[in-house]
């Protein structure tokens, strides 16, 4: 895939880079090995000082490196800056909190002084994908740069101004040289990077196809990854539910991002008591979303980030119709210039190729479920493990559904989103290791046990 900045409002490519050189490489692998060795001996306030400067630069930039995201991969404004944002609260979260989440814990035993020690790393490779371009990123360097490592960024080939701006946001809040640098490559040049001696971690958030290649690589190394990989989440909706609530959050909760989120709810199962008014207002809602340019605030639904998501979702769409599922609204790719597809409701989905697989864009499937048992069920009929949400009054029906869903986060009566406080990650074909709290920045630390008899 080219480097390449291409307007998924329009369909113009505006500006190609050219991919870092092999002697380039080499060169930002040797960087990044030196600075280990200095950056590892700072102290955490040192670390802390650094990372809260770069949480003020991205307040200070965020309208800019708003519009970047809204260019390379279409985000509607508003939530590019609120991106932003969230970038700088990952920042603070980290520069407050990883002194204590790695503080040695003493533990009794037979000897004079035990304890757990938490000591970084080294050099570790982020493969990273296009949708949320800072935050996904963020959620990596923050944790991983306070607890030690250094970082290696290979972002996704259609987001390059993001991957460069990143970059410059941790040189001019003056970290050492090569403790954060940005590789311009495409994926096939992942492999050899991941067998560099001087990695020695990776992990890689995006399709489970990219996981599982890097998983692979990685492990023949016998490195340690986080794989953050794709999801089909349910969202439940039972009988004691606030139905207005539930439709309204069903809504934003499927069309975040134009439908292009990992943890965006892909799969509906609504109680059959309820079923047939919630798919009612549910595609009503979904049919009324404005639909156009990202940059205008009017805007509800921009356009996918390229031609390839596009026209996957447009083949899957096909197949699941194929299939036996019905098109409540939508369906269609919409006719003007740039990646735009309906929003789109599916009813009898289950089983079809939009249950099964995930679906990166606006396209919600929906299943009638008997009974809560039932739900339950249809809840875990995936590959996938990465979060689930749930509509409910009924105490019981909480404690089962939060017990029973096999997902890493289980959200009620709320959508399923990202926090710095709370660990962030999957099970399944999702992936595994976490992400943010202390889980997150414990995944890339030697949990050392210190014996002193
Ligand atoms: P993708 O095609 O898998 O790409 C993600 C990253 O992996 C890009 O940097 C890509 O590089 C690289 N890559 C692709 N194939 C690779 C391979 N064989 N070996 C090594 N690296 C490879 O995914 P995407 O389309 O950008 O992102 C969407 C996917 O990400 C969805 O499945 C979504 O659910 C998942 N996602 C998961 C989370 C989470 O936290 N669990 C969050 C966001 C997104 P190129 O761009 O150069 O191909």
């Amino acid at each position: 895939m080219a480097i390449a900045t291409t307007n998924p409002a329009t369909g113009e490519t505006l500006k190609t880079f050219s991919p870092d050189s092999d002697a380039l490489i080499e060169q930002k692998l040797a960087k990044a090995a030196r600075a280990f060795e200095s950056w590892r001996k700072t102290s955490f306030a040192e670390r802390a000082q650094r990372l809260s400067r770069v949480g003020a630069l991205l307040e200070e930039r965020k309208d800019a490196l708003g519009r970047l995201m809204t260019l390379e991969m279409g985000k509607l404004r508003k939530a590019a800056v609120g991106e932003i944002e969230k970038c700088a609260v990952g920042c603070r979260y980290y520069a407050e909190n990883a002194e204590r989440h790695l503080a040695p814990e003493p533990v009794q035993t037979d000897a004079r002084r035990s304890e757990k020690r938490f000591q970084p790393l080294g050099a570790v490779l982020a493969v990273m994908p296009w949708n949320f371009p800072f935050w996904q990123v963020f959620r990596f360097a923050a944790p991983a740069t306070m607890a030690g490592n250094v970082g290696l960024l290979k972002h996704a080939s259609s987001v390059p101004q993001c991957a460069l701006a990143i970059e410059e946001l941790f040189r001019d809040a003056g970290y050492p040289e090569g403790v954060f640098q940005t590789l311009l490559v495409g994926a096939e040049k992942v492999q050899k990077i991941v067998e560099d001696r001087r990695i020695v971690a990776a992990t890689l958030t995006g399709s489970d196809g990219a996981g599982r290649s890097l998983g692979q690589a990685a492990g023949a190394q016998l490195k340690k990854t986080v794989l953050e990989l794709g999801g089909s989440d349910p969202f439940v909706v039972l009988p004691s539910a606030d139905l207005d609530e539930a439709v309204k959050v069903a809504i934003a909760a499927r069309i975040q991002n134009a439908g292009q989120s990992c943890i965006a709810a892909k799969r509906f199962i609504a109680h059959q008591q309820i079923a047939g008014e919630f798919e009612e207002r549910f595609t009503a809602g979904m049919a009324a979303l404005r639909i156009g340019d990202p940059s205008d605030d009017a805007t509800e639904v921009g356009p996918l980030s390229s031609k390839q998501v596009l026209d996957e979702i447009d083949k899957q769409v096909r197949r699941s119709v194929e299939a036996g599922a019905k098109v409540a609204c939508g369906g269609k790719r919409i006719d003007r210039p740039g990646f735009f597809f309906q929003p789109t409701v599916l009813v009898n989905a289950e089983g079809s190729p939009a249950w099964t697989e995930e679906v990166f864009g606006p396209v919600a499937a929906v299943a009638r479920a008997r009974d809560l048992g039932h739900a339950i069920a249809l809840a875990n009929d995936t590959p996938f493990g990465l979060g689930a949400a749930a509509f409910t009054t009924d105490a019981r029906e909480i404690e089962r559904l939060t017990d029973e869903i096999q997902a890493g986060s289980v959200f009620i009566n709320g959508m399923v989103k990202s926090d710095p406080r709370l660990p962030f990650g999957g099970i399944k074909a999702s992936g595994y290791g976490r992400e943010l709290s202390a889980e997150g920045i414990r995944e890339f630390v030697n949990t050392k046990t210190v014996w002193i008899g």
